[in-house]
């Protein structure tokens, strides 16, 4: 998929001109510019001795003709040796530098790119899909670093092949042209069936990204699947992309390799020719013998650069484009932009949004003017149908989002002047499906403070429950959470999202709470650690059970991103306004059965 992918635009791509690439471009050779030139050097003496080798042994055969020496067989023969040898250490050693130079630049390039996505606010995540921005980083660079490889070949060759063409002009210019009038065929053959090759490639990797998307599909889907029995549906679709795949592959593999016989056949064609009219040439005496198996030997060192050159400009574009598109990416300008960048002091964590007006695309203004205090220490539910705007303070109150008019100030200070990396550490967030990395449930507990001590952690995880949520893992602490946390169950990935605040102790708590209903007996140590939370932090809350919504402090009712109704639960029941009827509707069976049952367990402390 991402082969295709990555050749689609995204609205931060922008069209560099040709010098600001090349400019770009240079400024990543820069730093290797010794490499550089010892680079070219090695070119140069590539070429002299690559056609030294020819030349030589063309004058080897003149010498046959005429008089020969024992000595000056010797010298020619030595000289040959000194030429491959040098010319195999030369090509040796820039081969390695090139490898090192690109692999240096990919590095830098990658590094570069991979940061720029690290920086990226949520917005920029929310309008681009995160699979392209990893192409771009993967996929992106690696084609870069293929161009200058290939760059660099293609000047060797082309090098080469001037100074020959130069000598054998200079020899004898009829049979030259004659060679030179060959090439334009060898050219258009060659770039006739690359086309060729191209189509059937492209089919090719389409066929293989349907077979990757089948089985992608499927495995991401797997439990569905099995649930509805689909295993045999599946099955035939897969197979029909794979058999497609094979079909059309063995095609590709049967035109690419008619291509190399061809190209075959037609050097031997030229070479023919050039034997034929060669011979004619010295039989007439207009030229040497020596200089006859120059002109056939010299096919072959015209041969590869023009067969690249069918290819290069298609791959060069191909790089170049790579290039825009990382470029692209590591200039896609932040729409949370800070004023300033003052260190943070330890926050108490009292927070105002004054007339806050904030959208997240032209269509539809979410806050208008929208004003909200919140004490150090105090806990604010947030509450409201969805859409009501409850997700979109949160995220503005972390910085997630560039609101676009009026102020956030915590503890007094503009939060657009705060060092950002600084602000977000006072910052306690988990979403609503909480995220846990690869390792150890204690790996991730102590995510935001690694220095923690296992005892600590134990002795926070004893308060919630007794401790028995972490009795009931496998190994404790140690037990391997899987790939985003799937071996354990939704209520303990919360508490462990849960815990990692707990361990952070930060200024600002702002939960999402999740949806997803659990049964009540983890509901209750995930109010237990809740409440030990809310005793601790600001927090702000964007509420979906009862039990919640009734620690908090305060209750802030919202619709459509206005606050219609504010205080304690009590006080709102009596007010008997939105949030009675949200209560009604939505509240109050959910945490019926909840309530009784926590009250049961706290009357014999542990449930069977
Ligand atoms: P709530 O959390 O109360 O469900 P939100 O704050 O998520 O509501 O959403 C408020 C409004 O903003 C909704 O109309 C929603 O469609 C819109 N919205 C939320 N997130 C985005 C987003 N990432 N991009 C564009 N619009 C969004």
């Amino acid at each position: 998929m991402s082969f295709f992918a990555s050749l689609e635009v995204e609205a931060y791509d922008r069209q560099y001109s040709d010098r600001e690439l090349a400019v770009r471009i240079l400024t990543y050779l820069q730093p290797h510019l010794r490499r550089l030139v010892l680079i070219a050097a090695l070119l140069a003496a590539i070429s002299f001795t690559g056609i030294a080798l020819p030349v030589l042994v063309a004058r080897g055969v003149d010498l046959l003709a005429t008089h020969l020496s024992g000595l000056a067989i010797g010298l020619l023969s030595g000289g040959v040796l000194a030429a491959g040898v040098i010319n195999w250490l030369a090509n040796w050693w820039r081969r390695r530098l090139m490898a090192r130079l690109v692999g240096d630049v990919v590095l830098t390039l990658r590094t570069d790119a991979f940061r720029a996505a690290m920086e990226q606010d949520l917005s920029f995540y929310d309008r681009f899909s995160s699979g392209r921005v990893v192409s771009r980083i993967t996929s992106d660079t690696k084609a870069f670093g293929e161009m200058a490889v290939l760059i660099a070949d293609v000047t060797a060759q082309f090098i080469q092949a001037a100074i020959l063409g130069t000598v054998l002009v200079l020899i004898e210019w009829r049979l030259a042209l004659l060679l030179f009038a060959f090439l334009p065929v060898l050219f258009l053959t060659a770039a006739g069936l690359r086309r060729v090759a191209r189509v059937v490639t492209r089919h090719g990797f389409r066929a293989i990204a349907n077979v990757n998307a089948a089985i992608k599909e499927t495995i991401s889907g797997i439990a569905v699947a099995k649930n509805f029995r689909q295993e045999a549906a599946i099955y035939a679709e897969f197979d029909e992309a794979n058999r497609q795949s094979y079909r059309v592959n063995v095609r590709r593999g049967l035109v690419l390799s008619l291509i190399f016989p061809t190209m075959n056949a037609l050097g031997g064609a030229g070479t023919g020719l050039l034997v034929y009219t060669g011979g004619l040439s010295v039989a007439e005496g207009l030229v040497t013998a020596g200089a006859w198996y120059l002109f056939v030997a010299s096919l072959d060192y015209f041969w590869f650069p023009v067969l690249n050159l069918s290819a290069f400009s298609a791959q060069v574009q191909a790089g170049l484009s790579a290039a825009e598109r990382i470029f692209a990416l590591i200039d896609a300008e932040p729409s949370v932009v800070q004023i300033a960048s003052k260190p943070v002091p330890p926050l108490k964590g009292d927070i105002k949004l004054e007339n806050v007006s904030f959208r997240y695309s032209e269509q539809e203004q979410v806050l208008r003017n929208f004003n909200l205090h919140i004490r150090p220490g105090e806990s604010v539910a947030l509450v409201g149908h969805t859409g009501a705007g409850k997700s979109t303070i949160a995220r503005l109150i972390a910085r997630f989002y560039e609101f676009q008019g009026g102020r956030i100030l915590v503890d007094g200070h503009d939060i657009r002047t705060f060092d950002l990396r600084e602000y977000r550490r006072q910052l306690g967030i988990v979403p609503q499906v909480p995220f846990l990395f690869s390792g150890t449930v204690a790996d991730n507990i102590r995510y935001a403070r690694p220095e923690v001590s296992d005892e600590e952690i134990l002795e926070l995880a004893y308060r919630i429950g007794e401790g028995e949520w972490l009795e009931a893992l496998p190994h404790g602490l140690q037990t391997e959470v899987g790939e985003r946390g799937s071996r354990l169950s939704m209520g303990q990935r919360q508490l462990v999202a849960l815990m990692r605040v707990l361990v952070q102790r930060p200024a600002i708590f702002i939960l999402d709470e999740a949806t997803a209903s659990i049964d009540p007996f983890t509901e209750w140590q995930i109010q237990q650690a809740l409440n030990l939370i809310l005793s601790q932090t600001t927090s702000i809350i964007i509420a979906h059970r009862l039990s919640t919504v009734k620690a908090a402090d305060r209750i802030i009712v919202l619709r459509k991103g206005e606050i219609i109704e504010a205080g304690s639960h009590d006080e709102l029941m009596a007010l008997g306004g939105h949030y009675a009827e949200l209560y009604n509707t939505y509240f109050r069976h959910q945490s019926l059965e909840y309530v009784e049952q926590v009250g049961a367990w706290k009357a014999n402390l542990r449930p069977d």
